[in-house]
C-alpha cells in the first residue's frame, strides 16, 4: 500500500503537478534510511523524516510515516542519514590556494569557502578569532538564509597579548594591559561576537611572552559578564591548569607539551571545561607527507591543479622539512592524540575541530581527516560523529543544528556507507542538505570553480 502511494506521488511530481502546488514544493520526505541522529544514540534502521520550510518537522520509523500531500519523497533504502558536520575550529578568508594573505579576506572568498565546507558536508563552522568585521554582515545574511553556505559562528577578533603568539599578521589589535583586554572584549561582543577567543602560547618559546594570568583573567571575567564563553588557544600544560583555575570555558587545542594528569582532568571536569577541538589534523599536517593526499579525489576535487603542483613541489617540501620546529611535530601529534584519549576516558566533553583555513590546512577535507584521527586516538566512530554534530552544537550554543530532531534546521548528509562501521565512510557523500535545500557535494562540484578546474575525476 505504501509503495503504491509513493509511486502515485512520484508520477504526480514527474508530471509537473508540483508547479501547481507551490506551498508544498519545499516539503521533502526521506525514508527507509538508517538514522544517525547526532545525539549519540545507536543508529536506527528504516527511519524516515519530513522537511518542511527548511526545518525537520518529524523523525521516526518509516512504518509510521505520514507523508504530507505533495511532498517530494526520496526512498533512501541502503543509505545513511546524519546531521551536517560542524567544525568548531576554523579560520576563514585567509588564503587563495595555499598562499596566505589577509588581502584574500573578501566576502567573495569567505563565501566560496563556506560553499566548499558545505560541499564536504560541513554545514556549520565556528571561526576562532581571525575574522574581519565584515563577518558580522555575512553571519546575519546566513542566519536569514544560508543559500548553500555553511552556517557561521564567530569570535570576531581574538585577544592576543602584545608580543606573544596568536592572530594573523595585519589583523591583530594586541593588548598590553587588563584594561585594554577588557575594552577589546567589550568591542568584539558589541560587534556581534558569539564568544571570545584568546591565545596563550609563545610558539615553542620563540616569542618573548605568553599572555599573563592578569590578562587572561580579565578576558574571561569580562566575557562572562557579557554572557559569552571564553575559548583559549593553549599549548602548555601549566597554562591549561591556570586557565582552568581562572574559569575558562573551553580549549581550542590539546595540551601538547606534556601528558595531562588526573588532577587537571578532574579540575576540568569539576569546572565544566570543554575540549572544544582536538585539532589532531592540524598537528598531523605539520608532520605528514602531503603526497598521498594529491591522488585522493576526495581531496583533489577541493583544490585547483595549481595547488596540487605546489604541494608536489620538492622545493616547498624541502623548505618545510628544514623548519626549526619540524622535528618536534611528531612528538606534538603523539601528545595531542594521547591527551585527547585521556580526556575522552575521563569524561571531559569534547567537540570536533580542525583549525583549517591557514595555508595548506584544507577546509572540509580536514574535518573528515580529523574524525579519522579521533578514532585512531581511541574513541568509537559513533563518539567521533556525535562530537562533530550534537556535541559541537551544544558547546557552540547552536541550538538549531547538530541533531536530526523535529524543530531543528534541515542540515543533513546522505551517505552511501555506514560511518559508524568505518569512520572513513563519512566521505561517501551522496547528498548534502543545508536548510532543507540540496547543495552540490564535493563529488558533484569543484569548489564553485568551473568544472575543468577539478584536480581529479569523481568517485
Ligand atoms: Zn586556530
Amino acid at each position: 500500500m505504501a509503495i503504491v502511494r509513493k509511486l502515485a506521488l512520484g508520477a504526480l511530481l514527474a508530471s509537473g503537478a508540483m508547479l501547481a502546488m507551490p506551498a508544498s514544493a519545499k516539503t521533502v520526505v526521506l525514508s527507509h534510511f538508517t538514522l544517525i541522529d547526532g545525539t549519540g544514540r545507536a543508529p536506527v534502521r528504516d527511519a524516515a523524516l519530513i522537511i518542511e520550510n527548511k526545518r525537520i518537522t518529524w523523525v521516526g520509523p518509516a512504518v509510521r510515516l505520514k507523508a504530507p500531500k505533495g511532498a517530494k519523497i526520496r526512498n533512501l533504502a541502503g543509505k545513511f542519514v546524519m546531521p551536517g558536520l560542524i567544525d568548531s575550529h576554523v579560520h576563514l578568508g585567509l588564503v587563495d590556494g595555499i598562499t596566505q594573505d589577509l588581502k584574500y579576506y573578501t566576502r567573495e572568498n569567505v563565501e566560496r569557502q563556506l560553499r566548499l565546507y558545505a560541499a564536504y558536508g560541513v554545514t556549520s563552522v565556528q571561526v576562532l578569532g581571525t575574522d574581519k568585521d565584515e563577518i558580522h554582515d555575512i553571519v546575519r545574511d546566513i542566519r536569514a538564509d544560508p543559500a548553500g553556505r555553511a552556517r557561521v559562528w564567530t569570535a570576531g577578533r581574538g585577544v592576543v597579548f602584545k608580543g606573544s603568539y596568536g592572530g594573523v599578521p595585519g589583523l591583530d589589535a594586541q593588548v598590553a594591559t587588563p584594561a585594554e583586554a577588557k575594552a577589546m572584549v567589550d568591542r568584539e561582543a558589541a560587534k556581534g561576537a558569539d564568544f571570545i577567543k584568546l591565545w596563550v602560547d609563545d610558539e615553542f618559546g620563540s616569542l618573548p611572552d605568553r599572555m599573563p594570568p592578569a590578562i587572561s583573567t580579565a578576558v574571561i571575567d569580562e566575557a562572562h559578564k557579557l554572557s559569552k564563553k571564553a575559548i583559549a588557544h593553549v599549548f602548555y600544560l601549566d597554562n591549561a591548569r591556570e586557565l582552568t583555575r581562572e574559569g575558562i570555558d573551553g580549549f581550542a587545542h590539546e595540551v601538547r607539551d606534556a601528558p595531562m594528569d588526573t588532577q587537571l582532568l578532574s579540575d576540568m571536569k569539576a569546572k565544566g571545561v570543554w575540549q572544544i577541538a582536538a585539532t589532531l589534523s592540524r598537528e598531523a599536517s605539520f608532520t605528514y607527507d602531503l603526497l598521498p593526499f594529491v591522488d585522493d579525489p576526495f581531496f583533489s576535487r577541493g583544490v585547483t591543479p595549481a595547488v596540487i603542483d605546489q604541494l608536489k613541489d620538492p622545493t616547498r617540501r624541502k623548505r618545510l622539512a628544514s623548519g626549526p620546529n619540524f622535528p618536534k611535530y611528531p612528538g606534538v601529534l603523539n601528545l595531542a592524540m594521547a591527551n585527547f584519549a585521556r580526556e575522552a576516558k575521563a569524561g571531559i566533553p569534547y567537540g570536533m575541530g580542525t583549525d583549517s583555513g591557514p595555508t595548506a590546512r584544507f577546509p572540509g577535507y580536514f574535518a573528515h581527516w580529523e574524525l579519522e584521527l579521533m578514532v585512531k586516538a581511541g574513541v568509537t566512530p559513533l563518539q567521533a560523529l556525535t562530537a562533530a554534530t550534537g556535541r559541537n552544537a551544544q558547546l557552540m550554543h547552536a541550538t538549531n543544528v547538530g541533531t536530526l530532531q523535529a524543530g531543528k534546521a534541515a542540515d543533513l548528509l546522505v551517505l552511501d556507507k555506514d560511518p559508524t562501521r568505518d569512520i572513513r565512510n563519512t566521505r561517501t557523500i551522496d547528498m548534502v542538505f543545508v536548510a532543507g535545500e540540496r547543495v552540490p557535494t564535493i563529488w558533484q562540484t569543484c569548489t564553485g570553480r568551473p568544472a575543468d578546474a577539478c584536480g581529479a575525476a569523481g568517485r
